[in-house]
């Protein structure tokens, strides 16, 4: 018998109709011979609201209890859903993280899972069971509850996935797959058929949020094969798998928006071992996460360094490195706020060259002015004024031929 996990985000479980929608798509799933695991995520905003409601009541919640909190998120969505399966007349049970098996380690917030113990969900299964499981949380070995990070019933319904062998993982959600960009800010963006591991990570990690890059990592590492698509549409979505021989083909296959980034600059940098270790060692103390590192060719024993961040952590880096500037006697600390980061991203890149320049052209002949570079073998990013990031996008999109703009145009 096939065993399906399927995962639902938050709009897709967003009001009684919708909960009801999910409910009969598992139900008709078991009637087609399968055995069905549900991972549900909390009903669209309560995240937002819960974190909102900590912050209100505490300037600096401990993170012990921001996870006691979010984890009620899950289960109320969790046990909604399988109180709408029993409502079909059919056999359903919710189970938090903990009653799944997610263990996890101890980083709160951000707790990574160690390992999966399904003991009971294959029980369960074998009693018949729809077994509807709270996405997003686990467990420490103590019993203490623990979150994955923002967007983490994915990783909890790829590791599921992997640890019950499962046949098929599919990941429903309010888009019909991932698309060549962000089909909010690129309305010309096309579905992708299938995608390989490497290049989702890179676009989740470049700001693509339909997937959680830590969950395609997870996928990738154990070679859970997994399926993005629409939980409103019955249509098929997007594989994502293992690199397969004709994917390299395609030069870039999807374009990637970060927005709210800052960029710090440290100029006069003494050119000398130990400088650009102090100023990172600063900022990763405070267990702030840096993106793009940028050093320039020094001239005259003295060089300038940027880097970027979240925009909501550039108050306390600049706190930090006034400092550390004095110290190693660097000249300044200078910072923008409102800047984004543009990615395009390919396995095809390894393979083709000149994607770098038609991207600067594509930017350059839109007048958009590009303030930092970075790349990889499967990505190149810039980071551009945030107001022109929408434009930039179209603009980028429409260069690689990338919509159904271009598909059409190609068309014989
Ligand atoms: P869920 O609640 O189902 O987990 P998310 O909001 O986390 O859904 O992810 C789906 C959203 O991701 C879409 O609504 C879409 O706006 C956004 N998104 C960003 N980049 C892409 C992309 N390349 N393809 C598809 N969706 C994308
Ligand atoms: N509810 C969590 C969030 O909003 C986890 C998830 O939706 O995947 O981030
Ligand atoms: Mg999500």
């Amino acid at each position: 018998m096939r065993l399906i996990v399927q995962k639902y985000g938050g709009t897709s479980v967003g009001s009684p109709e919708r909960i009801r929608h999910v409910a009969e798509r598992l139900v008709a799933t078991q009637r087609q011979g399968c055995r069905v695991v549900a991972v549900i995520s909390a009903i669209a905003g309560v995240t937002d609201s819960l974190l909102k409601l900590a912050r209100d009541v505490s300037a600096q919640p401990s993170e012990r209890e921001l996870d006691a909190l979010l984890a009620t998120g899950e289960h109320a969505a969790t046990a909604l859903v399988a109180m709408a399966v029993n409502a079909l007349g059919a056999k359903a049970i919710s189970l938090t993280g903990a009653q799944a098996g997610v263990l996890t380690d101890r980083m709160h917030t951000r707790a990574k899972i160690a390992n999966v113990s399904p003991k009971q969900i294959h029980e369960l299964l074998s009693d018949e069971y729809i077994v509807v499981v709270a996405g997003f949380q686990g467990q420490t070995a103590e019993g203490e509850t623990t979150t994955l990070g923002r967007g983490g019933s994915d990783l909890t319904a790829i590791a599921l996935a992997g640890a019950l062998n499962a046949d098929a993982c599919q990941i429903y959600t309010d888009v019909d797959g991932v698309f060549t960009c962000d089909p909010r800010v690129v309305p010309d963006a096309l579905k992708i058929e299938g995608i390989a591991y490497d290049e989702l990570l890179e676009m989740a990690g470049a700001g693509s949020k339909v997937m959680q890059s830590r969950a395609v990592e997870f996928a990738k590492k154990f070679g859970v094969a997994f399926e993005v698509r629409s939980s409103l549409k019955p249509s098929v979505g997007t594989i994502a798998q293992a690199e397969t021989a004709n994917m390299e083909d395609v030069v870039v296959r999807g374009v990637s928006v970060e927005r709210q980034q800052a960029k710090v600059t440290v100029t006069g940098v003494p050119d000398k071992p130990g400088s650009a270790s102090r100023i990172f060692s600063a900022v990763s103390a405070a267990n702030i996460l840096v993106d793009m590192i940028v050093q320039n060719a020094s001239g005259r024993n003295s060089t300038d360094i940027s880097f970027t961040i979240h925009a909501a952590d550039l108050p306390k880096v600049e706190q930090l490195l006034g400092p550390v500037v004095g110290d190693i006697g660097a000249r300044r600390v200078s910072a923008q706020s409102a800047v984004a980061k543009l990615s395009a991203v390919g396995i095809g890149m390894r393979s083709h060259s000149g994607v770098a320049a038609r991207l600067f052209d594509c930017l350059g002949r839109g007048g958009i002015n590009i303030q930092l570079i970075s790349t990889s073998d499967i990505k190149i990013a810039v980071i551009i004024n945030e107001a022109d990031v929408d434009r930039a996008a179209q603009l980028a999109h429409e260069a690689f031929g990338l919509g159904k703009q271009a598909r059409v145009r190609k068309a014989p």
